[in-house]
């Protein structure tokens, strides 16, 4: 007889999302007073000081809903890009914009989604979980894009496909002719997705994103997030900017409050505060070209990124684990990113930290690598 709790195929077995290790679990685990985190791509900055003064002053409105769809927000992104505010779709987080795109666009038993292997799995997972047959293309061995292999992949029953630029875990930032290209090949019946999550970081957008030239397209939608250089990931803000018709469909199925209140207040405050962007960037900078030249004189194999985090393997007559290497780390107070979930077990991430953090992180790992 079947339970009451019985769920859709597409459930059952179903593997959460992995989450890189919280500081309060490593604090416990380890019995450490101090513990760095380098293993999410956070702000190494924190939040912009007016993001928490206006979360503060907004704090006692903590009763109210906050404005269906949040048009003044919405208006404050389009703005800021230079694009028509009807594009805009904001969510709880990217995770919501990717995940919504997907049901709306998506019938399962019709339609394929197309991703590199390995991706960020929320398009993976988001996909399984609708029951969508997914395909995967495998990047090329140095992480590149096979643009080639993943056109071949598309038909006329692909409802999207998702690239990651600068692409994560490797870092990698296609150059935009690349991008235009494929996105002229494709099947008008095909949208295609490109995360952008850190793309304001890559230093020159103009040489990697369709952003600026958004207009001339149909079928791109393009993710953006507050998370990341913005300094929000706890509050869940991010967007997506696709066509009007699109992001019309997005905005009258989305759950109306899944963006808060002070996540609101926040994103608007986080735009205005340019200054607090500026030395976010540059610490970016600084930090990638310390931890790049470091890592690679410590024998590391480190691929050029375009982010704020960098992806390695040990040198090649290391003769430890990554895992051994990742947990070494942890006794020390410092957590990475393993890349075991990405299916790449000799592989570590590291986000880029704040120069005292790169700096601990370097010797930690110069003792343990002896
Ligand atoms: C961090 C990240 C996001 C952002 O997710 P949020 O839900 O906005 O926090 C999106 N895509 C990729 C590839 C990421 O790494």
């Amino acid at each position: 007889m079947e339970t009451p709790y019985t769920v859709r195929k597409a459930v059952q077995g179903f593997e959460a999302y992995s989450a890189g290790l919280s500081i309060d679990e490593i604090k416990e685990q380890y019995g450490l007073a101090n513990v760095i985190k380098m293993a999410s791509n956070e702000n190494p900055l924190g939040a912009s000081p007016l993001v928490i003064k206006a979360v503060q002053d907004a704090a006692a409105q903590a009763f109210r809903y906050a404005q269906s769809g949040n048009p003044r927000l919405a208006k404050a992104i389009a703005k800021h890009h230079g694009v028509n505010e009807k594009c805009i779709v904001t969510g709880n987080g990217s995770d919501e914009v990717i995940d919504l795109l997907i049901r709306c666009r998506a019938e399962a038993g019709v339609h394929n989604v197309v991703t590199f292997k390995p991706c960020f799995s929320l398009y993976e997972l988001q996909t399984k979980f609708c029951g969508v047959e997914l395909r995967q293309v495998p990047l090329n061995p140095d992480f590149t894009f096979n643009w080639a292999a993943m056109r071949a992949q598309i038909d006329n029953n692909t409802a999207l496909a998702f690239i990651t630029t600068p692409d994560n875990p490797s870092g990698y930032c296609p150059p935009v002719a690349e991008l235009e290209a494929f996105a002229r090949s494709l099947p008008p019946t095909t949208l295609l997705v490109i995360d952008e999550a850190y793309m304001d970081m890559c230093g020159d957008e103009a040489a990697h994103s369709l952003l600026p030239r958004f207009v001339e397209f149909k079928n791109i939608a393009i993710l953006r997030t507050f998370s990341k250089s913005f300094g929000l990931a706890g509050l869940r803000l991010g967007y997506g900017i696709m066509p009007e018709p699109l992001a019309d469909y997005l905005c009258r199925v989305r759950p109306p409050f899944s963006v808060n209140i002070l996540a609101e207040v926040a994103g608007y405050a986080a735009l205005e505060d340019q200054n607090f962007r500026k030395l976010t960037l540059k610490t970016v900078r600084e930090g990638r070209e310390l931890l790049y030249s470091e890592l690679t004189k410590l024998g590391c194999r480190v691929h050029q990124s375009w982010s704020n985090f960098l992806m390695l393997r040990l040198p090649e007559n290391c003769t430890k684990t990554a895992d051994q290497v990742f947990t070494a780390l942890l006794e020390r107070g410092i957590i990475i990113r393993q890349l075991k979930s990405y299916h790449l077990p000799e592989y570590l991430r590291i986000s880029v930290g704040d120069m005292h953090e790169n700096k601990a992180l370097l010797r930690a790992l110069a003792e343990i690598l002896g």
